[in-house]
């Protein structure tokens, strides 16, 4: 998954940046509200993580832009403490949810990971397609009961098919959510990994679409 962070404040935002890349995201950050409209018009990202508080254009002008020019990614924004006044307006300009300032960590995490979810049409943090279900929380796999053990490459990308069952996912889309510059290696790893997955999953899940991509079949939340 491929999440943008816009925060200017440095300390902030290396840390945050840390625990979403510890937390297997590809994370792009921009520190001011230009750069983060721009990002968000032009690149195409999973979620956005987005401080209101920004030098120049603020973040519910950003929010703002985004959503008249018909960009529908979910939103979580970093709001100062107590002030309703910042979450009122945010939610009224697009925001999916809100974060006041200080948070934990895994609060922001497991806010951003709700957002994805609903994003993606899915209630329960486990999405289970056929007798393999995916545990967003703890990021484990398992196959009719039985867990099967994933590397964190793996667990992304089955993780993106499984958001996103029911249509064809293009190679050049997974590199760009999953492995964000790094892409001439990337491009020849999918196939690697595709291989690897489906002989752990040892169940039909994942279909090839040939010459377009992957197919994973719709699943039930
Ligand atoms: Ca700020």
């Amino acid at each position: 998954m491929r999440v943008l962070l816009v925060e200017d404040d440095s300390r902030i935002a290396a840390e945050v940046r840390s625990a979403l890349e510890e937390a297997g995201y590809v994370v792009d950050v921009a520190r001011e509200g230009e750069d983060a409209w721009f990002k968000g018009d032009v690149e195409d990202y999973d979620a956005a993580i987005l401080d209101l508080g920004l030098p120049g254009m603020d973040g519910i002008a950003v929010l703002k832009r985004w959503r008249e020019g018909g960009r529908a990614l979910p939103v979580l924004i970093l709001t100062a403490r107590g002030s309703w006044v910042e979450r009122v307006e945010g939610i009224d300009a697009g925001a999916d949810d809100y974060l006041p300032k200080p948070f934990q960590m895994p609060e922001l995490l497991a806010r951003l990971r709700a957002i994805l979810r609903r994003s993606a049409g899915q209630a329960s943090p486990v999405i289970s397609i056929g007798s393999v279900s995916l545990d967003t929380r703890k990021m484990a796999v398992d196959v009719g009961g039985r867990d099967i053990g994933m590397t964190s490459q793996e667990y992304r990308l089955l993780a993106y098919l499984m958001h996103h069952a029911g249509r064809v996912v293009t190679t050049t889309e997974i590199v760009d959510h999953l492995y964000g510059d790094d892409s001439e290696r990337a491009e020849n790893s999918v196939e690697v990994f595709i291989g690897r997955i489906r002989r752990k999953l040892g169940v039909d899940l994942i279909h090839t679409r040939r010459g377009f991509g992957y197919f994973v079949e719709g699943g039930e939340a």
